[in-house]
């Protein structure tokens, strides 16, 4: 992703690397300690990871003829000379992940999550000649100098058995100590300093909010996906940008924040018109999503997207589209479903920029739905949703029945939730959770508090699975709470005449006499945030552990 290119450079190898991190730099998130620089590249550097995957380890590598030479120590390295640890010998790993801190997708190899818990520089110990030989030769006598590590450390091979933890055979185990010196001290145990000297968060804080992922699928100068890199880049087109689409013919070449989107078939009609307004045209679209870009952007950020496609506007019908295009631009974002089966969707969109909006809109992507896990842990929701879908002869007086009772519910359970109107019909409740839950339990949840609302207005709402047995009454659909089940996007479009938006609204609206489920449209809706802003806004992210029922 984005990688300058470039050959290794002999006379100096690691400015490729120090590019890199120039160009991953991004803003630091308020409320985070400043990120100190990194050790300094002149003589040979350390880090040792803190890594969560299926068991717990520390991975402590040294930089040697431009890899890292890597050992994953179960129990930790320790200042304790009288600690002997078992160190298991694996595979060499690529400069670009010396200073890696994030989460590695689960499924993938090493699946879990990773902190810098040390960096340092190292030298050989004297008379120590070629460290790279000293390993081969099963003995490395080595001189760390960290930030919690100091002093002479001793790598020792033990032999070639079978390494059951790892579930490889051929893994040497190597013997682990601190020898006796000034740097020694007795009974420190690594556990006891457990945060990252990266960014001085825990692995639980990592986790539950990463910076970066570590795909191990893609090659090592890609490898490492900034999770943050998009943040800089969620502002909405400059006047000159929005000038320069309205000047576009019907095709064309569209520069946006750097990033350039082709463009085709602008007058197109996608939306037919209203008596009182004219129709909407797939410029119109582009514009607008563009423009949400600072608003909608954090919902999709770091999700696959599946869409809801009307590339011949929304009088003809439209289809559910997941697939990247093989024609579709190098710079948009694709995640492969590492669970995928056959004959399913394998490669996502992943929206990280404004141009990845004019893209999907360009392409007919009318509606978009992110998942409510990301790519990170597809498995976990960070999102509970209520559902409350009305049946034909349902009134929207009925849906706001069922959307006042679940705020009074909200408002009981001291649980933070926040409503929107769909666009067509309903009104959706969002709940933030926090990481740790399985869809499972967020589906059961939701079930339970929906049912128990629900019977208190049995004449309102239907059970049926099957739209026929419904009598026309509201579904409280907690089934949505499932891995690639999505709801759609706040300030998504919606497939309707006058192209109404899916609009976050404060709880007391509800209590609006003006509120209508389409209220707001693509020409209302930036309007209304700029206002009001996103009351949905604050609860992205909430690590919210919801209360049992
Ligand atoms: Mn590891």
């Amino acid at each position: 992703m984005g990688d300058p290119g470039g050959g290794v450079n002999d006379q100096e190898p690691l400015a490729e690397y120090r590019a890199k991190r120039h160009f991953h730099a991004t803003p630091e998130p308020a409320g985070r300690p400043p990120e100190p620089s990194t050790p300094p590249a002149d003589g040979r550097r350390f880090v040792v990871q803190r890594h969560r995957a299926t068991r717990l380890h520390y991975d402590l590598r040294l930089e040697m003829d431009g890899v890292l030479v890597s050992w994953a120590v179960p129990k930790g390295p320790s200042l304790d000379p009288s600690a002997r640890r078992l160190a298991v010998h694996v595979e060499d790993h690529p400069l670009e992940y010396f200073d890696f801190e994030g989460v590695i997708p689960k499924g993938e190899y090493g699946g879990g999550d990773v902190i810098v818990w040390d960096w340092g520089t190292w030298t050989p110990a004297p008379g120590t000649g070629d460290p790279a030989a000293a390993v081969a030769a099963g003995e490395l006598h080595a001189d760390l100098r960290g930030e919690k590590l100091a002093g002479r450390f001793v790598f020792i091979r033990r032999g070639r058995r079978a390494a059951a933890a790892s579930g490889s055979s051929d893994k040497e185990q190597w013997l682990l100590f601190h020898k006796r010196d000034d740097d020694a001290v007795n009974g420190w145990d690594p556990e006891g300093h457990p945060r990252s000297v990266k960014s001085g968060r825990t692995n639980e804080e990592v986790a539950a909010d990463p910076d970066a992922m570590w795909s191990s699928d893609a090659p090592a100068a890609e490898a490492s996906i900034d999770l943050r890199r998009a943040v800089r880049s969620w502002e909405a087109p400059t006047h000159d940008e929005l000038a320069a689409l309205d000047a576009l013919g019907a095709a064309g070449s569209w520069e946006l924040g750097g990033t350039t989107v082709a463009l085709t078939n602008l007058d197109k009609v996608l939306f037919p018109g209203t008596d009182a307004e004219a129709a909407v045209t797939k410029r119109d679209l582009v514009r607008y999503y563009a423009c949400a870009a600072p608003f909608l952007l954090p919902y999709l950020a770091d999700r696959p997207l599946n869409l809801q496609r009307f590339p011949n506007g929304v009088d003809q019908p439209g289809f559910w589209h997941k697939q990247v295009p093989d024609w579709a631009p190098e710079w948009l974002v694709r995640w492969h479903n590492p669970e995928v089966d056959p004959g399913e969707t394998d490669c996502y969109v992943v929206a990280d920029r404004p141009a990845s909006l004019a893209w999907l809109a360009n392409y007919g992507a009318i509606e978009l739905n992110p998942w409510t896990s990301t790519v990170a842990s597809m498995h976990q929701p960070t999102w509970a949703y209520i559902d409350i879908d009305p049946g034909p002869r349902s009134t929207f007086e009925d849906v706001l029945v069922l959307a006042r009772l679940h705020r009074t519910a909200f408002e009981h359970l001291g649980v933070a939730a926040g409503p929107k109107v769909t666009g067509k019909r309903g009104i959706q409740i969002w709940v933030p959770v926090a990481q740790g839950w399985s869809f499972d339990q967020s589906r059961a949840w939701v079930e339970k508090l929906s049912k128990a609302i629900g019977a208190t207005v049995p004449e309102l709402v239907s059970w049926a699975w099957r739209k026929d047995e419904r009598d026309g009454r509201i579904r409280l659909d907690y089934t949505q709470n499932a891995i690639n089940r999505t709801l759609v996007a706040p300030f998504s479009a919606r497939p309707a005449a006058g192209a109404p938006v899916s609009m976050p609204i404060r709880w007391e609206e509800l209590d609006d006499p003006d509120l209508a489920p389409g209220r707001w449209t693509i020409r209302t809706a930036l309007d209304r945030v700029g206002t009001e802003g996103d009351p949905l806004q604050p609860l992205i992210g909430r690590q919210q552990h919801l209360p049992e029922l």
